[in-house]
């Protein structure tokens, strides 16, 4: 099986998986880190350790971060709890019909709440034009929410220039960045992000855990969605998971560190896979053509039927353009925001590599496209 779903989840790294199973079995660590005795300390410092590395990938301070089960539960803080807290200065937030599912669906539980939400609509190279972002800036707005990159297409859009207008504007911005950590550089306070949203799955950390990220000199307090507990400055109660923490740490330490390695090698690769799947006739690539992270390439293919296409590539892990997301077949609404038609978007398949991608691989995975494309064509060649 060639692994090219690093979109959806990384492969758990061989060193953060040692480095966890060392914290679950010391002994010295097995302790409720709330707890003020000897071993609670050491769970508790094992954590802080982590906080401050997650702290460096985003560019914040350790006091930012708030850990979470993962990007989903952040995001939902990150957006639900920001507009609870400052609804008193108004009830309209700005986000696009673009956004990952736990943004949008964060969203439209506070438009059933009574807010207001613009839902704006980004170009057929999947750009959001910062101008349009500026318009939809109401007197009682008191959020914008927008991604860093794509999940789908890997497009990446201006967060300076996004952060830079909000700031202007006095309104917070939430950027969810987990398709940009360890493939961008992050740095949040100097882009002028608010808050910002981490999983640790999606950069060789473990499924289950993640965080929404505070610059805690201008988010001074979000209302939390749960109750009862003082962890995470309350904002996030429930006792701390101290090796899932430390493994997203570790992750995260990584990750910073070859920020300048794996990228450009993993662009590379990207585009050694892309030359081969757009030289195959009725194949186009879907979103911006530069500017995207370095490991997604997510093409539509002409005159074939989606499902038949799966399964004709069912040797490689890839996802299909119906919403992966939602469990059912509907086409990707993201594709469709690009222009795509339903079918087109059915047809579309992303492939995203990883820092485990190798370059047979990439050769292998091209000659299993090829091979299928003409295959199918040759059984339908009317489609
Ligand atoms: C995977 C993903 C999420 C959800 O993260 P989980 O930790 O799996 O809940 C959110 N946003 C984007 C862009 C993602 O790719």
């Amino acid at each position: 099986m060639i692994y090219l779903d690093h979109a959806a989840s990384t492969p758990l790294d061989p060193q953060v998986a040692e480095s966890m199973a060392a914290v679950m079995r010391d002994p010295a660590l097995q302790a409720n880190p709330s707890s003020s005795h000897a071993p609670g300390r050491a769970a508790r410092a094992c954590i802080e350790a982590a906080r401050s590395a997650v702290a460096t990938l985003a560019g914040a301070t350790p006091a930012g971060v708030v850990f979470t089960s993962g990007a989903t539960e952040a995001n939902n803080l990150g957006i639900i709890g920001t507009a609870r807290f400052r609804a008193v200065r108004g009830r309209h937030l700005v986000t696009s019909a673009a956004e990952h599912a736990s943004v949008r669906e964060a969203c439209r539980c506070l438009e059933r709440e009574g807010w207001a939400v613009t839902w704006l609509e980004c170009g057929r190279d999947g750009l959001v034009d910062p101008a349009a972002v500026a318009a939809a800036i109401r007197p009682d707005t008191t959020l914008v929410s927008l991604m860093a990159v794509n999940n789908e297409t890997g497009v990446v859009q201006d967060i300076e220039a996004l952060g830079a207008l909000c700031r202007q504007r006095d309104v917070p911005l939430h950027v969810d960045a987990v398709q940009a950590a360890g493939r961008e550089p992050i740095d949040m306070r100097r882009e002028q992000v608010d808050l910002l949203s981490l999983s640790a799955h999606k950069f060789g950390g473990p499924r289950g855990v993640g965080a929404l990220v505070l610059d805690t000199d201008r988010v001074a307090r979000i209302q939390p969605l749960y109750h009862g507990g003082a962890q995470e400055r309350g904002l996030r109660p429930g006792t701390l998971p101290t090796h899932q923490l430390h493994g997203m740490g570790v992750a995260a330490a990584i990750a910073s560190a070859r920020l300048p390695l794996d990228p450009p090698r993993i662009a590379a690769l990207r585009t050694r896979l892309e030359e081969r799947l757009l030289a195959v006739s009725g194949v186009r690539l879907n979103g911006h053509a530069t500017r995207r992270a370095c490991h997604i390439a997510n093409v539509t293919v002409a005159g074939v039927e989606g499902e038949s296409l799966q399964l004709a590539l069912e040797e490689i892990a890839v996802s299909a353009g119906s919403a992966c997301d939602s469990g059912n077949d509907d086409p990707s609404p993201v594709l469709m925001l690009l222009g795509l038609d339903r079918e087109a978007a059915r047809s579309s398949v992303r492939f995203s590599l990883g820092v485990s991608t190798t370059a047979e691989e990439i050769d292998r995975a091209a000659a299993v496209f090829e091979h299928a494309v003409s295959h199918l064509r040759r059984l339908a060649p009317a489609a």
